[in-house]
């Protein structure tokens, strides 16, 4: 077993090559039989491959009556039945004997798979020994709700269940930081049994998304959200719809958006759904990273193909690449790092060009322009903001002959960039009575008036009456109450949405080395105020 924690020393291509796809399996966890039969039906209804029947949920539960009802045939999906305790996280809180019992008849009626905890695993082989049927397996299984531990200590648990007996090996720990996922994946791949290797927690994700990759026998989704049997489980219609889990395997490619928080973001649904239109075999995750340096470090194999950065790492990004981009070092962020095939990682920003594009093709829509040259050009261009966001508009707009002005609730950022660009700064106060001349320009890149402080905006509609231009970075939601005012003004607007669409694009060429459909493009983003319900929760 390797014990390196990195991912780099991980070939899932040549380990998990020839096992049986990773099945989805839908936890039903009703308080009544006949309702956990029905959440069976409706699992299969979905599109899973097995639900996991948690005796321990159900209220009065009583073996030989209520068994022959969930487990009646036909049953529209294989059967993996559980009964927790207590002292393993679940919420049975009687005698061993009866569990086992239970677990017993479980098989005699044709579960397809029996859970039972490595702590009694060997009471229960004694129990069921000449007495399990042959098409039922046996999973053992050991949670660990605090930690994931070293890789040599998860191979020797491996080793530990293996010992037992058991058909397939079930090991779920918890992240701490994203980097523990790692550790369950070196397990993945070098296990020689079938392995179910999860790790719960919002740190923990991609464990479930990505264990197709590495091996892995199973990963839960939920029915539902609010029906998650573990911290951070998404549900099994993302994890098919979202994730496109039937198509990972041992060689896609994994892209994803990197931030703190990252659970807001549309980027996942947007480019899942943009790979599979172009039929790329790569899966575009969230990854909830705490130390940016330490994650670039680990997940440093070449499927780790291309990143996103957002909110707090895109100014870090600059330092951990190994080459920037000009335009991107001069910006001081980086939102998109590509991993080139020498290993390298080299920083792009396309939020400047996903905006200023933007707003020039909102003014040339609405106004006569020369065609010549850029409707920014001579303009005065208001700012507000200095970070990631505030710096890419200001670096694009004075590129594209703008006189830039920068206004931001912390002065002396508002002046460090103005300093850099060569233009005034000014506190958010000194905003509300600026006018210095018609036809100015507003860009708004704090986060002010985003879900779910939609009441909020960085500018009263009085001042707004001085701009002949208003745009906002927000996206969430779509018309911002700044926005609103502004048109109410007789401003011409443009939306956050579509900064945000086009940075995306330009992250697409990166990651797919393909031109992007334009078309194609917009027809997937404008798709995603409808699957909100998609959205994954980190
Ligand atoms: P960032 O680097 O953290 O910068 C945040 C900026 O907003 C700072 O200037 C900060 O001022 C200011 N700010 C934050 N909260 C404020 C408040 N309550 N009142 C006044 N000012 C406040 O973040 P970023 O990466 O630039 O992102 C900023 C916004 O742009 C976010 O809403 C993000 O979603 C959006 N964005 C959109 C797109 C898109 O594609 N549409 C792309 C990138 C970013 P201080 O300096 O005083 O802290």
């Amino acid at each position: 077993m390797a014990t390196a924690m990195s991912v780099s020393a991980v070939t899932p291509a040549a380990a998990a090559v020839a096992r049986p796809r990773a099945m989805v399996c839908v936890p039903a966890t009703a308080r009544a039989p006949r309702e956990m039969a029905e959440e069976l039906a409706a699992a299969a209804a979905l599109g899973a491959d097995v639900a996991e029947l948690r005796l321990d949920c159900l209220v009065g539960f009583a073996p030989r009556r209520d068994l022959p009802v969930i487990l009646a045939k036909p049953r529209p999906l294989p059967a993996l039945v559980t009964y927790r305790p207590k002292w393993e996280g679940g919420e049975y809180e009687g005698d061993d004997e009866s569990r086992f019992e239970a677990l017993l008849l479980a098989m005699e009626l044709g579960a397809e798979y029996v859970d039972v905890e490595l702590k009694v695993a060997d009471k229960f082989m004694k129990l069921i020994s000449g007495r399990k049927p042959d098409n039922c397996k046996l999973i053992v299984s050991s949670h660990n709700y605090e930690s994931t531990p070293s890789s040599e200590e998860l191979a020797n648990l491996v080793a530990q269940i293996q010992a037992t007996g058991a058909d397939i090996v079930k090991i779920a720990t918890t992240a701490t930081e994203i980097v523990d996922v790692a550790k369950m994946f070196q397990i993945l791949v070098h296990c020689q049994v079938p392995i179910i290797g999860l790790v719960m927690n919002d740190r923990g994700f991609i464990s479930r998304v990505l264990c197709p990759k590495y091996g892995g026998f199973l990963t839960f989704g939920s029915l539902k959200k609010g029906k998650e049997s573990a911290p951070a489980q998404p549900t099994a219609a993302e994890l098919i719809n979202l994730y496109n889990i039937r198509q990972i395997g041992p060689d896609t490619k994994v892209f994803g958006i990197i931030g703190k928080p990252v659970g807001h973001s549309k980027s996942p649904i947007l480019h899942n759904e943009a790979f599979r239109s172009v039929g790329f075999n790569a899966v575009y995750v969230p990854f909830l990273v705490d130390d940016l340096a330490k994650f670039l470090n680990t997940y440093s194999s070449p499927d780790f193909a291309g990143f996103s950065c957002t909110i707090p790492h895109k100014e870090a990004a600059v330092r951990c690449c190994d080459e920037v981009d000009p335009i991107a070092r001069a910006i001081g962020a980086v939102n998109t790092i590509i991993r080139r095939p020498d290993g390298k990682l080299v920083g792009y920003n396309t939020d400047y060009v996903g905006a200023i594009s933007a707003i020039e093709d909102g003014i040339r829509a609405s106004e006569q322009t020369d065609p010549d040259t850029s409707p920014l050009a001579g303009r005065l261009f208001v700012v507000i903001g200095a970070g990631g966001a505030g710096k890419a508009l200001a670096y694009g707009a004075k590129e594209k002959g703008a006189r830039v002005v920068i206004a931001n609730r912390t002065f002396a950022r508002a002046q460090e960039l103005a300093n850099l660009i060569g233009g005034p700064a000014l506190t958010l106060a000194d905003l509300e009575n600026y006018h210095p001349e018609e036809g100015m320009i507003l860009a708004n890149t704090t986060a002010i008036g985003m879900h779910p402080n939609v009441n909020e905006t960085p500018l009263s509609k009085q001042a707004l009456k001085s701009y002949a231009v208003v745009f906002d970075a927000v996206y969430t939601p779509k018309e911002t109450r700044l926005l609103r005012e502004a048109a109410e003004c007789g401003a011409t607007v443009v939306s956050g949405l579509e900064m945000f669409i086009r940075q995306a694009m330009g992250q697409f060429e990166h990651f797919t080395g393909m031109p992007v459909d334009d078309y194609k493009f917009r027809a997937i983003a404008s798709s995603l105020d409808n699957r909100n319900t998609m959205k994954p929760r980190l």
